[in-house]
């Protein structure tokens, strides 16, 4: 085996995924690379599991606690589709301005997670009690098992207090607020 690919397959077991530019990172410093190699690489890796995706680069987790999770960010497109598709999620609680079911909505893009309610559109907070008993089967991306509901405040400040939802085998996390539409998405 190519000592580039060697490298990349060593950084892929550690990193658990690959992204194409990853692979490309070590390819470019092999002067006779070929387009057979970076086939063999491919195949290489698809051996060992490591999947390499055209995604987004990742955010890494604040590794002070120990944590190693990264954050899966979940293509626009497959977003877009959500917002377009009729099912809602049922928020905690009826809302205290009409007495009506709510629903959980992104509050801005990027933002927290607020639930609405479904006849006027008032966000309520979605508090973390009410996030943790949330009947929600999250799976995860790479594996396909069931995430655990994590409040991600130990993460950089973007997303720092979020709710989301970990696959401590994976070690990845996403969060719930990339999973919602917006209010403006369901009206
Ligand atoms: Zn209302
Ligand atoms: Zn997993």
């Amino acid at each position: 085996m190519k000592h580039w690919i060697a490298d990349c397959l060593r950084f892929g077991k550690a990193k658990g995924f690959l992204t194409y530019t990853d692979v490309n990172r070590f390819a470019v410093g092999n002067p006779e690379l070929s387009a057979e190699e970076i086939d063999e690489c491919l195949l290489v890796l698809e051996e060992e599991n490591i999947e390499v995706t055209s995604e987004e680069p990742i955010q890494q987790l604040d590794m002070t606690k120990g944590s190693r999770e990264i954050y899966h960010k979940f293509p626009i497109d497959l977003i877009e589709g959500w917002k377009g598709y009729p099912v809602r999620l049922l928020g905690p609680r009826m809302s205290e301005c009409h007495g009506e079911p709510t629903l959980l909505v992104q509050s801005m893009p990027g933002g927290f997670v607020t639930a609405n309610c479904s006849a006027c559109g008032k966000k309520y907070t979605l508090k973390e009690h009410e996030f943790r008993r949330l009947q929600l089967w999250i799976s995860c991306p790479r594996c396909k098992r069931q995430m655990s509901p994590d409040r991600l405040s130990r993460i950089n400040s973007q997303a720092s207090g979020n709710y989301g939802y970990v696959c401590s085998k994976c070690q990845i996390y996403v969060l719930l607020t990339d999973l919602l539409p917006r209010w403006e998405d369901i009206v």
